[in-house]
């Protein structure tokens, strides 16, 4: 028998047909021991998270005004989900102690940490399992820095006792146990450190979509779904924007070896998105890349200077310049006598005209130029290492929409190839370079 850790997002434990979902998948599988349940999300577009309606809870009670309206709201959500659900315990007496809590404590953490607490409370009970409280087996450190390895222990001793048990998501506490959340998302995060801890064979992230496709649906019509993801690829589309997971989720059970599989509480049969640690040796027979996936709003800094590549600390001179001005880079790419700087527009906002000023002075290049308007497109997978002929397909995929390359970066590792393309070609790129590599 294995153990299986399973996280349920806020859509996935919206009203109380979905928590009868999620009985009947954990029900069907005895190796699940450990749930970490997010806070209700929203059962329709126009509808309200919890966590919302809890941070507003907390402004009002900050600004002395009445709360109680707002979580009335709140205690509708919990208390219609626990009739229908006909659980035996007293959840209005839970609503009032939340209520209370939030107005004496004037704390936004403790506030916004209720929408897990009390979903883990109700789903403990349906399930019949025991409840563990996260601000007693998650820590943060004095300055609200996860600390990894002391949770590791505390919660490693606290499953030992627990059979099985649900540990809400999304927040733990500061050393003297005053409750402190991750950021937004962070029940993700919550169920890997579980899963970790477990020593669980495989993370269970279900969600309300069957996994990682691989091209934006905005943008690509139809994508296919990835099967299989390696934690590095995943870190590489991510940075892309490809969002289904929070991005610091894959810390905790990378470094345990314990692959996550991302599924659908609506479609619990499809077997959405494995990510692994290393790619399955028969995985790109049939297909050379992983995912394809871009930003916009980037600036290419060129410098030239005869001889640049003969002179010694010219790189470090104009990252230097970035430094000393607080700008941090994404992409390098360096030619004989030219260097380029990729670099996001948010982060030029202000420093533009100052960079320029020290970079002439330090580096008395011969020509120096800002280019905005730049998007980034990154075409990821293990596939690509091996395959030849990956970058030609690429660029003639390119080449035959009419897109006009501004930059090439590809990493050694080979696991990724990025361009730099005008911004009105993003959308033309992202649909040439996805038809180049699938064929429906
Ligand atoms: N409930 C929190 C949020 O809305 C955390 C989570 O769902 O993961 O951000």
């Amino acid at each position: 028998m294995g153990i299986k850790v399973a996280k349920f997002g806020g859509s996935s434990l919206c009203d109380a047909e979905h928590f009868r979902k999620v009985k009947a998948i954990i029900e069907s599988d005895p190796d699940y021991r450990y749930v970490v349940p997010s806070a209700p999300g929203k059962r329709f577009d126009a509808d309200e998270k919890i966590t919302d309606l809890l941070y507003q809870c907390h402004r009002q009670v900050e600004r002395n005004q009445s709360h109680e309206e707002t979580f009335r709201k709140i205690a509708e959500r919990y208390t219609q989900i626990a009739r229908e659900l006909e659980l035996d315990f007293d959840v209005n007496e839970l609503m009032l102690e939340t209520s209370d809590a939030i107005r004496r404590y004037k704390n936004p953490d403790f506030a916004a940490s209720r929408g897990e607490y009390m979903n883990g409370v109700l789903l403990a009970k349906y399930l019949g399992w025991d409840f563990i409280d996260a601000q007693d087996v998650v820590k943060f450190d004095r300055q609200g820095i996860f600390a990894s390895e002391w949770t590791n222990e505390i919660m490693t001793e606290a499953l030992s006792r627990h059979e099985r048990a649900v540990i809400p998501g999304f927040y733990g506490s500061f050393p003297n146990g005053d409750v402190h959340t991750f950021s937004r998302g962070g029940s993700d995060i919550s169920g890997a450190i579980v899963a970790r801890a477990a020593k669980a064979d495989v993370y269970v992230n279900w969600t309300d979509v069957s996994g990682f496709l691989m091209a934006d649906p905005r943008i690509v019509k139809n994508p296919r779904c990835i099967r299989e993801l390696s934690y590095r690829e995943l870190r590489e589309l991510s940075y892309m924007g490809a969002t289904v997971l929070h991005e610091d989720a894959i810390f905790p059970v990378h470094k345990a070896g314990i692959p996550t599989n991302i599924r659908n509480t609506n479609d619990p049969d499809d077997p959405g998105t494995m990510i692994v640690m290393q790619p399955s040796p028969d995985r790109h027979r049939d297909q050379i890349i992983t995912g394809v996936a871009g930003h916009k709003n980037f600036t290419l800094l060129s410098i030239e200077k005869a001889m640049m590549n003969a002179e010694l600390g010219f790189g470090r001179r104009v990252l230097q310049a970035l430094e000393d001005f607080g700008v941090s880079f994404e992409h390098l790419p360096t030619g004989i006598d030219t260097m380029s700087v990729v670099i996001a527009d948010r982060e030029l906002v202000t420093r533009k005209d100052q960079i320029i000023q020290r970079i002439q002075q330090t580096c008395q290049p011969d020509a120096i130029e800002l280019s905005a308007g730049i998007a980034l497109i990154a075409t990821v997978g293990h596939g690509m290492t091996s395959a030849p002929g990956t970058a030609a397909r690429l660029f003639t995929a390119l080449y035959e929409a009419g897109v006009n390359i501004r930059m090439i970066d590809q990493g050694s590792s080979e696991l990724n190839n990025i361009v730099g393309i005008d911004v009105d070609d993003f959308e033309t790129a992202m649909n040439a370079i996805y038809r180049a590599f699938v064929k429906d």
